[in-house]
């Protein structure tokens, strides 16, 4: 049995616990129900990274709400976008007159959330924001607003909580780096 288990933090310099995790998104939550009182928001989850970040941000959020999934890959590399994005799974309700949050893991370059920013804003909303778990504002190529963000990291390469290192390491429940190379 290997003695370094999926478990053991890396060595880089983002690493955020799993209680810190759950108190931020506890915050964001009450943040949301204070605006959203008497109205019934829609959140929308961008499948795969998000799914635990949306699945805790709507246990947070005391008010009666509804949800929708979607799915994009990205033309490119795994740590190179290109900017143009796929959409690989279509939400199942419609949106108009919906007071939509969009949940993403992480904005790096912008260029996802630009993009689906556009494709939702056309479905014609009530309103439309952001929350994202994480922003890696240096490395941004389009500015795209975040309403509700959970933290702000350095240029590193995060997994777990459902972000994924190679496909793996979804399943861990803290976020975490590797030192570059
Ligand atoms: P953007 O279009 O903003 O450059 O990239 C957004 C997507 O790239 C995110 O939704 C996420 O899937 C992926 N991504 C960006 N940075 C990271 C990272 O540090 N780790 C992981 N696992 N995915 C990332």
């Amino acid at each position: 049995m290997s003695a370094v288990s999926i478990w053991t933090p890396g060595d880089g310099e983002v690493q955020i616990g799993a209680a810190q995790i759950q108190t931020r998104i506890l915050e964001l939550g009450a943040q949301i129900t204070k605006d959203y009182a008497g109205k019934n928001p829609h959140l929308i989850c961008v499948l795969n990274g998000a799914y635990h970040f949306m699945s805790d941000l709507t246990r947070a959020i005391e008010l009666p709400l509804t949800i929708d999934f979607l799915a994009v890959s990205s033309y490119g590399t795994q740590t190179k976008t290109s900017g143009e994005v796929k959409l690989i799974k279509d939400l199942s309700l419609p949106l108009h007159d919906m007071d939509v949050i969009l949940v993403e893991d992480i904005v790096d370059t912008g260029l996802t959330m630009n993009y689906l920013l556009g494709y939702l804003g056309g479905r014609g909303p009530a309103s439309l924001k952001v929350a994202a778990l994480l922003s890696k504002p240096a490395r941004r190529k389009v500015e795209v607003p975040v309403d509700y963000l959970g933290f702000t990291i350095p240029d590193a390469y995060v997994y777990g909580y459902g972000l994924d290192r190679a496909h793996l390491d979804r399943n861990i429940p803290f976020i975490s780096s590797i030192k570059a190379g």
